[in-house]
């Protein structure tokens, strides 16, 4: 295993759109030491997720924790499908685009479907944190940066987010208010709740209907 140098913003690799993985070579050594690479460099520098040309292999793979109890799992080849125009916004960061933070607003309730690291096919629904982390990280495979989605007024250096807080809510509420932000915060995730739902994939051999 090996920890990948992680490319920052302005490496080319970042805007180039990811060449699609030929599913016959997922079985190889050397596409699975990629993908240990690619999980242990998430590790290592604590990212919720990280996609493959984020160490410079522009290819369609990302890796990510949708929940604790599901673990790590890896997304080859995902395609996502939008099942809301409703937003739901949240402050990213990204482990290429080193000590920021801005709000973005992403889909509510997706579906993703994509092989696994064993080149098993999988269909999940998601709503709320995990379909956030899913698109931050399926954009990565299409050159797209979460600055490039932001709402700009809310870019901040996290020294100054940890300080002042999210800018799109400064002003509204005290700083020792913050508390009580975060209580409402977590009302608001009540009521639309972090959601995995395993969708049966097709079988393998069966060949879907063109849609
Ligand atoms: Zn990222």
């Amino acid at each position: 295993m090996a920890i990948l140098h992680v490319a920052q913003m302005g490496h080319p690799v970042l805007r180039m759109v990811a060449e699609p993985v030929d599913p016959a070579i997922i079985p190889t050594p050397q596409f699975q030491q990629f993908c240990d690479d690619l999980l242990e460099t998430m590790f290592e520098y604590e990212g919720q997720g990280l996609a493959a040309p984020q160490v410079h292999q522009p290819i369609r793979v990302t890796v990510l924790t949708l929940s604790e109890e599901r673990g790590p799992e890896f997304f080859i080849n995902p395609h996502i499908d939008f099942l809301t125009e409703d937003a739901v916004r949240f402050y990213e960061g990204c482990l290429s685009i080193e000590g920021m933070r801005a709000a973005v607003d992403r889909c509510a309730h997706i579906r993703v479907r994509a092989l696994d690291r064993d080149g098993t096919p999988k269909v999940l629904e998601l709503k709320g944190f995990p379909a956030i982390v899913v698109q931050h990280e399926n954009d990565h495979l299409d050159g797209i940066l979460f600055v490039d989605r932001c709402d700009p007024g809310t870019l901040a250096f996290l020294s100054e987010f940890r300080r002042f807080g999210p800018l799109d809510r400064f002003g509204e509420e005290d700083a020792e208010d913050l508390e009580d932000a975060e209580d409402a915060e977590d009302a608001e995730d009540a009521e639309d709740p972090d959601e995995i739902r395993v969708v049966d994939a097709q079988p393998p051999g069966h060949t879907p209907v063109a849609s």
